[in-house]
């Protein structure tokens, strides 16, 4: 979208193609949140910032990967994002902010008001402004590329059949991430990873696949961002969630947000960390259980549990805690979920905003019953391991690191809990203008790319980066590509 609406500014004639029935992709169910450097709302909170230490920071997230990051394109987008930020505002969009969020040395996180799907709902009115063409139910299958040139156009899918679009000056591909691609996975990831699913049923890498078909090259494939424990959707989407995305009412909010005091901000911000947040793996290293709906333990919960929640029935699992436990994660430094120095969420957190995944009882049994779980079977699994956490036996599945044994009442269950593919960062191989690479490193003419598609081998940990490259490489991918002539 962010495409198009470039182009369109730009004074060329566009077509958007949306597989599903609605636009918004991954971006409308995410957070929101935006990360970068230099912005106008940085400056005016006084913050001196400098998008090299930017690109220097975001490798501090995950140093293991780093070696396989393309930090010259990162620097490039570190150095555009700002501008993006300012032409989003520039479009109507409101931002809170900025939040911290180490190792990020100064704030830099900018949170989109009310909520992402303004982002969507923004764009989609400025397109229809300019009178682009958006097509939904429009699922493009192929590219057509004379032999070695330029790509000339493409096909897609409707219910009525294939259609056939010639584009003058050029295909920008903007589809997404494969988090639930199987096929494509399958290619790149063990199969114990492969076959997670992804939080976007719709996410199934289609623009990784297109661009492949006709020469491009994929880069970092095998790094996905999970799987990742988190709890099942609430009944009801929280009410920030449920804002429509309205200028206004943004405008309003936003302001509003900047007066509030600290404890009302931290408290709707909770609300979101238990929504979206997942559990620590520190409540597992320090004791917790994990039980399937035969209440049976399953694996080693210390030793990546994710892993083995996608193979249970109905591919979910609930935490067990007992008092003792329960008693650690209620206080500092030990939390169930955090957006780290946003906020912190501890279990009463979770029974005040949380009922639908927290259950609390005197006994094993009554506690099974109340998640519907066989009373028999968890009893003797808390009596199993207790014995194995005292050493009077061998855990069966291999468990060396216990905490004390769970036997105190109150005995709680958080969960369902299930196991996702958030996101992933493998994309096409791409140049400083978007343009899709081939594996010499020579330019397929006419192709672009941008967000998930267009990764260019950049490996973007840490939150609201994923949203601020889509924005960006689609917003230099659609001016680049409305001024390119035709081959
Ligand atoms: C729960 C959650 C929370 C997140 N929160 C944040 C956050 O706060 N900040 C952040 O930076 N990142 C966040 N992310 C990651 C981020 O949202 C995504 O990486 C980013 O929005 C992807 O943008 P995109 O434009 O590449 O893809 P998308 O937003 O998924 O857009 C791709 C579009 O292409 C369509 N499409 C796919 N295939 C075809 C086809 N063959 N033909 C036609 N159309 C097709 C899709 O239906 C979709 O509408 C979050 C992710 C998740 C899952």
């Amino acid at each position: 979208m962010a495409a198009a609406l470039a182009a369109a500014h730009q004074g060329a004639e566009v077509v958007l193609l949306e597989k599903r029935g609605q636009l918004g992709g991954t971006t409308s169910i995410a957070v929101g949140s935006f990360t970068a450097a230099c912005t106008s709302i940085q400056k005016a909170a006084g913050i001196d910032d400098d998008p090299e230490w930017h690109n220097e920071d975001i490798g501090k997230f995950n140093p293991p990967l780093e070696p396989k990051n393309n930090r010259a394109l990162r620097g490039c987008f570190t150095r555009q994002a700002h501008e993006t930020l300012r032409w989003l505002m520039d479009l109507g969009l409101e931002f809170h902010g900025p939040s911290p969020e180490p190792p990020n040395r100064v704030p830099r996180m900018h949170n989109v008001v009310p909520n992402a799907k303004a982002y969507i709902a923004v764009m989609h009115r400025r397109l229809l402004a300019h009178g682009a063409e958006i097509l939904l139910r429009h699922q493009v299958q192929r590219l057509f590329r004379h032999e070695d040139g330029p790509v000339v156009g493409l096909e897609a899918r409707t219910q009525d059949g294939a259609v056939r679009i010639r584009a003058r000056r050029g295909v920008i591909l903007a589809a997404g991430d494969y988090a639930n691609g199987l096929e494509i996975k399958s290619q790149y990831l063990p199969d114990e990873v492969a076959t997670v699913e992804g939080i976007n049923p719709d996410a199934t890498g289609d623009g990784h696949r297109i661009a492949r078909d006709i020469g491009a090259e994929l880069l970092n494939m095998d790094v996905v961002y999970g799987p990742e424990i988190r709890f099942v959707a609430p009944p009801r989407a929280p009410f920030a969630q449920l804002l429509p995305a309205n200028p206004l009412l943004a405008k309003l909010l936003g302001k509003a947000m900047d007066l509030l005091p600290k404890p009302v901000l931290q408290r709707m911000l909770k609300r979101l960390l238990v929504t979206w947040q997942h559990p620590e793996v520190s409540l597992f290293h320090k004791g917790a259980i994990l039980v399937n709906r035969n209440g049976q333990r399953f694996t080693d919960e210390a030793d990546r549990p994710e892993l083995a929640i996608p193979r249970q029935p109905d591919k979910v699992a609930y935490i067990l805690l007992d008092k003792k436990l329960a008693d650690v994660f209620s206080a500092w430094p030990n939390f169930v979920s955090t957006a780290p120095d946003i906020a912190y969420a501890y279990m009463q957190d979770y029974k005040r905003l949380r009922a639908d995944v927290y259950a609390e009882a005197t006994t094993a049994a009554e506690l099974a019953r109340s998640i519907g779980v066989d009373a028999g079977a968890v009893e003797a699994t808390l009596g199993d391991y207790n014995q194995a956490c005292l050493g009077k036996s061998k855990d069966p599945f291999g468990r060396t690191d216990f905490g004390p044994p769970l036997d105190a009442p109150p005995f709680i269950a958080l969960g369902p809990v299930k196991s996702w593919i958030v996101t992933t960062e493998g994309g096409l191989r791409i140049s400083e203008k978007m343009e899709v690479l081939d594996a010499e490193g020579v330019v397929i003419p006419g192709l672009y790319a941008g967000g998930c598609n267009g990764m260019g081998g950049m490996i973007l940990w840490g939150h609201g980066l994923h949203i601020a490259w889509a924005l960006t490489s689609g917003r230099l991918a659609g001016r680049i590509a409305a001024g390119r002539t035709a081959d």
